[in-house]
């Protein structure tokens, strides 16, 4: 049980992450994100993950102004969506996003998806931020091993974290071993399988036996493989839930039965043939 809720993996740069989040995918901006992400601090959560494409920016942003805890204890990421993407129009892109969340820095930018043709010109603007101070960390989202591949050929800057959607039934061995050797932090989406996992008879086998829940078993498995977590809910007894998991661990042998349940399996889009209109 070497993990807490405020506990941080150091990125490459230097800066540390913490390791557990919230996802506010999907939540309604407006006061549901306001109030879910105050759940979740309250809570000890002090990762939020958002992006512009969730169009609730403004509501994580006023939650962490509001909520007394000092701006530099809580993580915010967010990320550059697809029709944003080149040079140009990522660097305003992120004055957008900067302005919704009405922050002065944000710690991690990340590529939401790497748009083909587009990707490289877009991480010379992240680059540029970066120097420019305006973030603290710059990683990718969805990046596959060519992507990162291509990306690492040509900058010298290298990401910090790649967030993909990352579960039991998909568990990206090659990709987790890929980013480990280059010391690029992997950050799990649908870390619950968006909530389709949760009947498996192995993970509800393992909830009996450690007293915890399924959703629970799935995400101490994660973190026992090193893996960035921010899964979502907007139900306050579901936020409390999944924080609870710091204080047991799986054994050797049942982390090896969670990780036979991988059958590749993506719930969202395949990065490689996702439509980027
Ligand atoms: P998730 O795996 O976190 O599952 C969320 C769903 O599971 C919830 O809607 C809820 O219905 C259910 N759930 C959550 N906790 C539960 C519990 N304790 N018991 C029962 N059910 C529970 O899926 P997600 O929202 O797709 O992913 C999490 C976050 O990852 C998102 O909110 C977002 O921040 C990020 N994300 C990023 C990308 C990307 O392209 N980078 C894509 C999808 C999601």
């Amino acid at each position: 049980m070497d993990k807490t809720i405020n506990g941080t993996v150091t990125l490459h740069n230097g800066v540390k992450m913490p390791y557990f989040g919230l996802g506010v995918y999907k939540v309604d901006a407006g006061s549901q994100v306001v109030d879910t992400v105050k759940t979740a601090l309250e809570t000890g959560y002090r990762l939020i993950d958002t992006a512009a494409f969730y169009d609730n920016e403004e509501g994580v942003g006023e939650a962490i102004k509001t909520s007394g805890i000092p701006r530099e204890e809580i993580f915010v990421t967010t990320k550059v969506w697809n029709s944003d993407q080149g040079y140009d129009k990522t660097l305003q892109a992120f004055e957008r996003s900067m302005e919704k969340l009405n922050l002065d820095y944000i710690d991690l930018y990340l590529i939401h998806w790497a748009v083909p043709g587009k990707y490289l010109e877009t991480w010379r603007a992240l680059e540029t931020l970066y120097k420019d101070g305006r973030v603290k960390a710059i990683g990718v989202s969805n990046f596959q091993i060519h992507h990162l591949q291509t990306l690492m050929d040509k900058y010298s800057e290298k990401p910090t974290v790649n967030q993909v959607e990352l579960h039991p039934q998909l568990s990206q061995p090659e990709l987790r071993k890929f980013c480990q050797k280059h010391g690029i932090q992997v950050e799990a989406w649908s870390p619950l399988g968006r909530g389709r996992l949760l009947n498996h008879p192995v993970l509800n086998e393992l909830g009996e036996k450690y007293y915890k829940t399924a959703a629970q078993i799935i995400l101490r498995w994660h973190l026992q493989n090193n893996v960035i977590i921010i899964p979502k809910s907007v139900t306050p007894s579901r936020i409390r839930e999944n924080a609870q998991i710091f204080d047991f661990d799986l054994s050797q042998e049942d982390m090896a039965k969670i990780d036979a349940i991988n059958i590749n399996q993506r719930f969202g889009r395949d990065p490689d043939n996702a439509n980027f209109e």
